[in-house]
């Protein structure tokens, strides 16, 4: 993205050297928290000992092997872990890399699956608009935010689009539209693609449980595949370990990346029903999709290890005290002038200040100021949001929520 040309935000980047759970340290011995997880990746913060210890075991046995016709322990353990806490009827696991090739995965399975039934008409994709899947040319063709759209349009595939409205039921309209194109058009769709309940990076906008379920029934309905994004939600960022389980949905495909390996290492996860494997069974059916680093064997141990630790340590059940907090703060900054919209769901907390937008001059005071508190976040143009890590300690979290508060009156004063 852009932030690798160039910085965004003046004055120059921090140079981070260190973390250790909720902090980083700079280059000149600076603490920061950090307000996000490292875009919502670190969920049991910085350099989690088990995690470091689980890495480093596993390096000095395998570093590499695909799974192109073979397997290793890891990868198949992992997978077998990964059905038993996915949403009902997900039985199935393909690894990729990192989120955008989660949902590119997802896109050519579901794609595939349909001119194996012999229906290649069924080759459209429905996304919202304002979302976000990713980078790769297919995930950034489900994308609905025009500024990152633009710049590539020319080789973007055409999806079609619930459009948002804006105003106060915005998304009931969406959802409406949602449900329309599926009745007319769903004998010529493939899948609809969302992010369940959170549409993270065009604002960290947030939608209730019961559209999401009325869009599961609607593709039941059409035949019509349900892919859900869980890249951002997945892993307890909204209070349950995928956002889908709030709504009680059981999803067609289900991506995970983020969270799937706390930051560790780029790896990634699809998750399917029988069904789908199913339609690849037979000689020429096979998904004509996989990846080098498939099922790579340090972030497979990584991974596994992840999930012992949400085990051992019940890191879903420390969320709901947490997001309480966030809930609280989110209140008090809702009574602030110049602050609309303020919102959260689980582990998320967002407030638009100003008119809200990618472009507004809002956020990047918000930035500096809560730079100079030792606060570490990125705003979303002037959408200013949290997402700790879910294991943050509960004062680290409160010094956090405080600072939040400061930097947005600073901000809008
Ligand atoms: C971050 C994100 C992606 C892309 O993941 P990458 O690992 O950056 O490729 C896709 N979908 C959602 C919802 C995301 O938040």
């Amino acid at each position: 993205m852009t932030t690798h040309l160039l910085n965004t935000y003046a004055p120059a980047p921090e140079v981070f050297v260190g973390g250790d759970g909720a902090e980083l340290r700079t280059q000149d011995g600076r603490v920061y928290l950090d307000f996000l997880a490292g875009i919502a990746v670190s969920a049991l913060g910085h350099n989690h000992p088990r995690l470091v210890r689980a890495l480093a075991r596993q390096a000095e046995l395998l570093c590499h092997t695909s799974l192109a016709g073979v397997t290793h322990e890891n990868a198949a353990l992992l997978a077998e872990e990964m059905v038993a806490v996915a949403p009902a009827g997900l039985s199935r696991v393909f690894f990729s890399d990192d989120g955008s090739t989660a949902v590119e995965a997802a896109i050519k399975m579901a794609a595939q699956l349909w001119r194996n039934a012999d229906r290649p008409e069924k080759s459209r994709f429905v996304a919202l608009d304002g979302a976000f899947h990713g980078e790769t040319v297919g995930a950034a063709s489900l994308g609905g935010i025009e500024v990152f759209r633009r710049p590539f349009a020319g080789v973007l595939f055409e999806c079609l689009r619930a459009p948002f409205p804006g105003g106060d039921d915005a998304y009931g309209e969406v959802f409406r539209a949602l449900e329309r194109l599926l009745r007319e058009r769903g004998h010529e769709i493939a899948a609809v693609v969302l992010e369940p309940l959170v549409q993270g990076a065009s604002g960290m906008r947030i939608y209730p449980e019961s559209y999401l379920a009325a869009a599961r029934r609607a593709c039941t309905e059409s035949d019509v595949l349900l892919i859900v994004d869980e890249v951002f939600t997945g892993y307890g960022r909204t209070g349950a370990m995928w956002a889908c389980d709030l709504a009680g949905v059981a999803p067609d495909l289900l991506c995970t990346a983020k969270g799937f390996t706390a930051g560790v290492l780029p790896m990634a996860a699809t998750l399917a029903t029988e069904r789908l494997y199913d339609g690849f069974r037979g000689p020429g059916r096979a998904l004509m999709h996989g990846h080098t680093f498939c099922g790579h064997p340090l972030g497979a141990a990584v991974a596994r290890e992840v999930l012992a630790i949400y085990r051992d340590d019940r890191v879903l059940d420390g969320v709901a005290p947490r997001a309480a907090r966030i809930a609280a703060a989110m209140a008090r900054i809702a009574t602030l002038p110049g602050v609309q919209r303020v919102r959260s769901l689980g582990m998320v907390g967002a407030a638009d200040l100003g008119d809200g937008g990618y472009h507004g001059a809002a956020g990047p005071r918000f930035y500096d100021a809560a730079r100079r508190r030792g606060l570490y976040l990125r705003p979303l143009g002037d959408t200013v949001y949290v997402c700790p890590p879910l294991t943050i300690p509960l004062a680290e979290l409160d010094l956090l929520l405080d600072g939040l508060h400061d930097a947005i009156v600073e901000a809008t004063a």
